[in-house]
């Protein structure tokens, strides 16, 4: 790597210790909706599963396996594996996924990503992939940061008026010296009260007097053209260097490329369209990265990477994700599929769960099944109480009966749009009567399907004038 590109990566370091926490913050809002109620597997220390604990019902084997694969990855030992979730619709796959995310710490990437996404006009379905992956991959870095003493204790701009002519005094005071600046005789405006720290740079506006603290990284990008020729600098004293104090960020390998990509540049983690980010960057990260794993500045750590509906990539992503797993950064993959035997997207073969049998081979397939009538009862109140719905005698059973005649989530639905109809006729409680009004406004799958029958010739784009999109 060049002079220039080693600046910009250790300045991204900056920007990055700023910028995750708020990238947290929105992957956690995203968390917020169907699953909310997950707060983990619900396994005790052996890894058993409890039968109702974090949210979690049932499932046991499944819940049970992906513990064990949790315990891997917090232990650094499985990454470039990969695990299919398998199973019936609505039988917890995503749950369960979810769980595992709980479970890890902050400081574990887990990417949660839909196969369709990877469809994009906006780049190849191959970087899409390599981003979900390298997203999916931590890099915990160790800096030492200064403590410096000498910090402002305070900040004092005095203003005085001598006939027509207004004079102002900038006095910052450390803890060990007093430092006056004259700045001349404009008005000056008063600086925000926040704290001034040693080394940081304030702005003075020679036209307005407005005063502005630009903070110590503005002295590190040089960027005085930026402010204009009417603006004054002025450094707070640096102080002695104390102590040194280490401080420990995460980040993920993608943040890293995108922050180092001169096309895009740091503000488009936060808009969320990178781009392609060009490999020869990516090999330069690599090799930064394992030169800061030598010298022990740098630690990987493999998160996850949950593809749902992974049926839905075709032959070409399944041949990059075989050839991904075998790199020596890979993540541990977790897919999720609810088909049976179905044909392998881009292929005309027909395989287990639409994945090619080659990928099948080296992976863990873990099954869901569907729930029993009790479990079905206590997903249903759990669920109810997410939402804060207070449910009248027998709707519980009104519901846990729709979510085994029709399914799960339609039950589910039908909580919060009963619940709407309840609060308009100013019950307390969700009644039986409202799941029915509930129940007759939306249809369900098979109620659905009937109704299409009735409508026959009526639609557009009936069987018969269409060709599938899927043929490829
Ligand atoms: P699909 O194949 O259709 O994508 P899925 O197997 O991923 O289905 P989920 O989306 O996980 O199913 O489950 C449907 C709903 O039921 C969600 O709201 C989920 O949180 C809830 N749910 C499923 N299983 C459980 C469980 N074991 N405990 C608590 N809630 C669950």
């Amino acid at each position: 790597m060049g002079e220039d590109g080693r600046r910009e990566v250790e300045e991204a370091w900056y920007y990055i210790s700023t910028s995750t926490a708020e990238l947290r913050e929105i992957t956690k809002m995203e968390r917020i909706g169907p699953h909310s109620h997950i707060q983990g597997l619900g396994l005790d220390d052996r890894l058993e599963p409890r039968s109702n604990s974090q949210g979690m019902v049932g499932q046991g084997k499944a819940r049970k396996a992906a513990g064990m694969v949790l315990k891997m990855v917090q232990e650094g030992k499985i990454a470039g594996r990969a695990i299919l979730f398998a199973g019936p619709p609505s039988t917890g796959k995503t749950a369960i996924a979810l769980g595992m995310a709980q479970t890890l710490g902050q400081d574990v990437p887990f990417t949660i990503i839909a196969a369709s996404e990877v469809f994009s006009l906006s780049m190849s379905k191959t970087e899409a992939l390599t981003q979900a992956l390298r997203r999916s991959i931590g890099v915990r870095i160790k800096e030492e940061t200064e403590v410096i003493e000498g910090e402002v204790v305070e900040i004092q701009i005095d203003r005085s008026l001598t006939g027509a002519t207004k004079t102002g005094k900038l006095t910052i005071k450390t803890t060990d010296m007093e430092t006056v600046y004259d700045l001349g005789t404009k008005m000056i405006d008063s600086l925000s009260k926040e704290k001034v720290l040693a080394g940081d740079v304030i702005a003075i506006d020679k036209t307005s007097g407005k005063v502005t603290k630009l903070g110590r990284s503005f002295a590190r990008s040089r960027d005085y053209d930026a402010m204009g020729a009417d603006t004054r600098f002025v450094q707070c004293p640096e102080g002695e260097v104390q102590k040194r104090k280490e401080v420990v960020h995460t980040v993920s390998l993608h943040e890293i490329d995108v922050i180092n990509s001169r096309t895009q540049g740091f503000l488009a983690l936060f808009a969320g369209d990178t781009g392609e980010i060009k490999p020869e960057l990516r090999n330069q990260i690599d090799t930064k990265v394992a030169e800061w794993r030598e010298e022990g500045k740098a630690e990987i750590i493999p998160g996850v990477l949950f593809i749902d509906e992974v049926h839905m990539l075709d032959i070409e992503c399944f041949s990059f994700l075989n050839r991904a797993l075998e790199k020596e950064l890979a993540p541990l993959v977790i897919m999720a599929t609810n088909r049976g035997m179905s044909r392998v997207r881009g292929t005309k073969y027909t395989s287990p769960h639409g994945l090619p049998e080659d990928l099948l081979d080296r992976i863990l397939i873990v099954s869901t099944k569907e729930y029993s009538p009790s479990e079905l009862e206590q997903i249903v109140l759990i669920r109810a109480q997410e939402e804060d719905a207070q449910l009248g005698e027998d709707t519980l059973q009104t519901l846990a009966s729709v979510a085994r005649e029709s399914n799960l989530r339609y039950a589910l639905n039908l909580i919060s749009t009963a619940n709407m109809i309840s609060k308009r006729r100013k019950s307390e409680k969700i009644e039986v009567a409202d799941v029915k009004r509930a129940y007759e406004y939306f249809l369900d799958l098979t109620r659905s399907q009937e109704w299409l029958k009735g409508q026959a010739g009526k639609m557009i784009f009936e069987e018969g004038q269409q060709q599938s999109d899927d043929r490829m």
